[in-house]
């Protein structure tokens, strides 16, 4: 099964604000739960990192993503007011999940009106040792947590993203866009079904030789995706 950790990233009593009465700490509150009960509808398992109160330190909440696949924090942005847009921060020594990040800041980008900044890493050097910038990314990173993520949904400081923002249902078009890519990646890995019960339903519902499938599995490059695909296809 896999298994999902959300990180709302502020507690009541935070400041970050638009110019209009949104919160930050409000806003990715309804997005973690929106996504969270997307998430939930697909079978998956789903833990958020804190309580509505509890205002855990970043690397607490980073650290709870052990044994997890995928951990994401959950922010919305501020800068100079003008800047709009969406992006997505990930762990600097899983390269792999560059394209994980992008696509998803595309998609919810592509949901806000807004345009996509992209993919990101932040980090800092200390005593010649290389961190992620972030508390959260960095604690996670800690753990073996497979895939780690950052999304700041666009920029509340900007009144056209405010505007969006302060409507529940973008919020929750916000948490399907999200819901989607994590689907579709997570799945493209094959962690959704292991290989083995792929290979099972396969056999069977084919009728194929134990041979065939290894050397469909082994032999062929994309052989393991493709059983899943066909698996997923057959039930
Ligand atoms: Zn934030």
């Amino acid at each position: 099964m896999i298994k999902v950790l959300i990180d709302p990233g502020h507690a009541p009593g935070n400041t970050n604000k638009g110019p209009t009465g949104y919160y930050e700490y409000q806003g990715v509150w309804k997005i973690s739960t929106y996504l969270k009960d997307i998430l939930l509808s697909k079978g998956v398992q789903v833990d958020f990192t804190r309580t509505w109160e509890q205002d855990l330190t970043l690397l607490e909440r980073g650290q709870k993503a052990a044994g997890y696949d995928l951990f994401i924090s959950e922010h919305t942005n501020a800068y100079d007011g003008s800047t709009r847009g969406v992006e997505v921060y990930y762990d600097y020594t899983k390269p792999q999940d560059e394209e994980f990040a992008e696509k998803m800041a595309a998609k919810v980008a592509a949901v806000m009106g807004n345009q996509s900044r992209g993919a990101k890493t932040r980090v800092y050097t200390e005593s010649g040792k290389i961190y992620n910038y972030y508390g959260v990314i960095r604690g996670a990173a800690d753990t073996n947590c497979k895939h780690i993520l950052l999304i700041e949904s666009g920029f509340h400081d900007n009144i056209e993203d405010e505007a969006f923002l302060k409507v529940d249902d973008n919020l929750k078009k916000i948490s399907e866009a999200q819901a989607e890519v994590i689907c579709e990646f997570l799945v493209i890995e094959g962690y959704s079904m292991a290989v083995e019960e792929a290979k099972q339903i396969v056999k069977d519902k084919a009728g194929l030789e134990d041979k065939t499938m290894d050397f469909l599995v082994n032999d062929y490059r994309f052989g393991e995706s493709l059983v899943i695909k066909l698996a997923k296809a057959m039930i």
